[in-house]
């Protein structure tokens, strides 16, 4: 029987039987692949804390008839710091959602793996997380063709980044920003864009620097016009919300304050 080793990360698990997990790991040298962790569920293995969500794991997995089993796994990173905060765990989560979501297995993606761990570590100390956030669904979505039009009306393609229009509202259902002229008479959902909401999803879309991401703020003004509108875009582009996106609004709007302060119990099982 083949065995390989490899870099992973933890995406998520299901519980199989009594003791056994599913394991969906994102491997920066052959993409996403289901595994079988034997025994991990039982708390004494030696699998069982290495076979969590978020877990960046350097695997040694052997082919199987249907799918492959992960023999040992070393814990390389553990992000205990987006583990121990309810909001952070959330975003994290979702971005693993999203990139589950996003790609198909056994189709190496090493910029989505290497992605996926950047914004994990910015998540860490990032000072406002839903930049982080956002710099990821944007560059995550152009790397698999999924990006909105940005730099120019995406209904009558005039330029809307040097500064003679200003935007008049985005439009999930064409997938970019359009201009005023265009916006005043679009017919369909057209959702309010600022120039200044443009600029900032601009530089997150940009941004590749790490330290400089985790200074990045999103301004007030312009936030909820960020959330709703790169929110749309990807729901039509996947054709129904990523599951914990919900958990998201209701953390941004206030409702789970209560919860942020509470650590999260990273073994809890299913
Ligand atoms: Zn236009």
């Amino acid at each position: 029987m083949a065995v390989y080793k490899t870099n992973a990360l933890v995406l998520r698990r299901i519980p199989l039987s009594e003791t056994d997990k599913i394991l969906t790991l994102f491997t920066r040298e052959y993409g996403k692949l289901s595994a079988v962790a034997k025994g991990s569920r039982r708390t004494t293995s030696r699998l069982s804390g290495a076979t969590e969500p978020l877990m960046l794991l350097r695997a040694l997995l052997a082919e199987g008839m249907n799918l492959d089993v992960v023999t040992q796994a070393e814990i390389r990173e553990s992000f205990p710091l987006v583990r121990g905060d309810f909001g952070l765990f959330l975003r994290a989560t979702y971005a693993c959602e999203l990139l589950d979501r996003l790609t198909v297995e056994r189709d190496p993606a090493p910029e989505a793996f290497d992605l996926l761990l950047s914004t994990l570590y910015v998540l860490q100390r990032a000072v406002d997380p839903d930049a982080a956030l956002h710099a990821y669904e944007l560059q995550l979505m152009a790397q698999v063709g999924y990006e909105p039009r940005l730099d120019a009306c995406v209904r009558c393609e005039r330029d809307l980044i040097s500064g003679d229009l200003s935007p008049g509202g985005f439009s999930p259902t064409r997938g970019g920003v359009l201009c005023l002229d265009c916006a005043a008479q679009a017919r369909e959902e057209v959702l309010p864009f600022t120039l200044l909401a443009l600029h900032t999803v601009i530089g997150l879309a940009n941004q590749e620097d790490a330290r400089a991401l985790a200074a990045t703020e999103i301004p007030i003004e312009a936030r909820d016009a960020i959330n709703r509108a790169l929110r749309a875009h990807l729901r039509l582009r996947l054709e129904r919300d990523v599951k914990s996106t919900a958990f998201l609004d209701a953390l941004r709007i206030g409702a789970m304050d209560d919860l942020l302060s509470a650590p999260m119990d990273s073994q809890a099982r299913d």
